[in-house]
């Protein structure tokens, strides 16, 4: 595949980073915390979770004061231990709220991304939550946090194995696959939550057509050499079995981008 090479010189430009801030993070809402996503809850839970805890709950507290109000976000991102999700090479710096390579040229978003994006598509204890770019598997272990039921996709296997592992050796229950997130996955619609974490050139219309009434998708749009805009999709009844789509243009981003024919 040729554009290998060129995705893994650009992760440090390119990587989910925040390019300026924005007022239209979507406000908190209070909510009771999930049931435990995690298969068969150990007796003692994977090590994990209880190592540099002062780290994460510090990482938190910065969040919040970048605007993050969402309560139950930023709980998931206290509890999630990012560290166990990154290779040993960056682990030290896990939780810096800053991107880190993964290998295969892709990145683990930064932190205040991965809180924005979740904060703007606001998942309940009883969502369906559908998320393509797999990664590392954090994102997909914070949504499993929030929500009912997990999905993810990732494109290159060997991150997609790699990824399996991390969420298995923490317990996490989450339904992944290896391939093209561009077709969505259709055996599970409708989702009440999609969220893409690679830039495709215009919004996929088969996520778009596998999101529920009411549903959120937020995804980053634009070229590679253009500024991305993460863009919020709504999908709303007109009654009659008639529906619409709201967009809300929340920040501009650059993400790596999204693989595969569909994206371009
Ligand atoms: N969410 C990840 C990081 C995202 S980096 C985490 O928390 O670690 C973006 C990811 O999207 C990369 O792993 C990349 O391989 C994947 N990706 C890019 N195009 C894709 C596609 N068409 N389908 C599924 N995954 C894709």
């Amino acid at each position: 595949m040729t554009v290998r090479p060129i995705i893994a010189l650009c992760w440090v430009l390119t990587a989910c980073t925040r390019r300026e801030p924005s007022p239209t993070a979507t406000p908190g809402t209070t909510a009771p915390p999930p049931a435990d996503p995690r298969v068969d809850t150990p007796a003692s839970p994977p090590r994990a979770f209880g190592e540099r805890v002062a780290e994460r709950d510090a990482l938190v507290r910065d969040l919040a004061r970048q605007g993050v109000k969402h309560e139950r976000v930023l709980a998931a991102l206290r509890r999630v231990p990012r560290h166990a999700f990154v290779p040993d090479s960056v682990k030290g710096m896990a939780y810096a709220d800053q991107p880190l390579p993964i290998g295969s040229g892709q990145t683990i978003s930064q932190p205040f991304i991965v809180a924005f994006m979740t904060e703007a598509v606001a998942p309940r204890p009883t969502d369906k939550c559908l998320e393509i770019g797999t990664g590392s598997g954090y994102q997909a272990a914070v949504l499993a946090e929030l929500c009912e039921r997990t999905w993810s996709i990732e494109y290159i296997p060997e991150l997609a194995e790699q990824a399996k592992k991390n969420l298995v050796g923490l317990g996490y229950r989450i339904e992944l696959r290896t391939g093209d997130g561009y077709v969505g996955w259709p055996e599970a619609e409708p989702f009440d939550v999609i969220v893409v974490t690679a830039a495709p050139q215009k919004v996929p219309q088969p996520l778009l057509d596998q999101l529920a009434v009411g549903g959120r998708l937020v995804i980053p749009v634009g070229a590679r050499s253009e500024v991305q805009v993460l863009e919020r999709w709504t999908r709303t009844s007109l009654g009659r079995g008639a529906h619409a789509f709201t967009v809300d243009r929340l920040l501009d981003v650059r993400f790596v981008p999204f693989l595969g024919d569909g994206g371009r």
